[in-house]
């Protein structure tokens, strides 16, 4: 049984945007303190980094859409739902005050009743936060293998899952099939390995193009040394995880196009919002 509502891509309205991406809003809106050998393949299990959580808006002439949107703050901060949530040693995320994914939103002058539709890169539970926000309008694209593996899992707790913030009643889902152009001048491409449906977006600004590469490059390190995640889900995953490397370090190289890894801290786009604010 499937509580949300399931949309093939091609029978799914076109995104409720007008005309093409003018710019793009990025957020950090949590932090967690992660291995770098779960980042990087062949990284050190002993070295943690502490990693900004990510999302990105993409601002239309009317309209926006969301890419990832962190946690559910609720279930980070209520110790009573971590512990049934998640239980993994050293893993200790956090979310700072107040809800910073609606505050950055809010203070980039962008109103939650214009927001189209939301792309989730994978269903890991740093990333899904924002499905529970979603009205039945504002549907949520993720990849079909990727819905597959969410609803197949036999312990979404062992596998960083939190079901119910994407199997719920009210909450739209369209299943995309690898490779697909989900809005003007936006379009999802297959980057899985670290999850079995795993995507990355490419989105072409009227004077760039910024892919947001989600957990196929946590680090800059991922895409300019053209190295695996760490962290991969099934037999092919490793396989899979490194054709992605590849595929975003290739995007990469070409003129006027930046890969953005999601959990750099280093990364300047993260660095500049996490040293600007109070
Ligand atoms: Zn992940």
């Amino acid at each position: 049984m499937t509580a949300s509502r399931l949309i093939d891509h091609a029978a799914a309205p076109a995104a409720a945007v007008t005309g093409r991406p003018q710019r793009v809003v990025p957020m950090v809106v949590g932090y967690e303190p992660i291995a770098e050998a779960v980042s990087i393949a062949g990284g050190s299990s002993f070295r943690y980094l502490m990693e900004p959580v990510t999302a990105v808006a993409v601002v239309f002439a009317r309209g926006w859409l969301l890419i990832d949107g962190g946690f559910d703050p609720v279930r980070v901060r209520d110790a009573a739902c971590r512990r049934e949530s998640f239980d993994y040693e050293n893993y200790a995320p956090i979310v700072p005050p107040g809800y910073p994914l609606c505050d950055q939103v809010a203070e980039a002058g962008l109103d939650w009743a214009d927001l189209a539709c939301a792309l989730l890169t994978h269903a890991h539970f740093d990333h899904t936060g924002a499905a529970r926000l979603l009205a039945p309008h504002q549907p949520l694209l993720l990849q079909r293998r990727e819905w597959e593996h969410v609803r197949g899992t036999r312990d979404p707790r062992g596998d960083f899952l939190f079901r119910d913030d994407l199997d719920r009643a009210g909450l739209s889902l369209v299943l995309l099939d690898g490779d697909t152009a989900v809005a003007p001048g936006v379009t999802a491409i297959d980057t899985s390995g670290h999850t079995p449906g795993h995507q990355s977006v490419v989105i072409d600004l009227p004077d760039r193009t910024i892919v947001v590469a989600g957990d196929a490059a946590d680090l800059r390190a991922n895409v300019d040394g053209c190295v695996a995640c760490g962290s991969t889900v099934g037999h092919d995953g490793p396989e899979r995880a490194h054709a992605a490397a590849s595929r975003l370090s290739a995007l990469d190289e070409r003129p006027g196009t930046e890969v953005w890894p999601a959990h750099d801290p280093e990364w300047r786009v993260w660095r500049e919002i996490m040293h600007s604010r109070r």
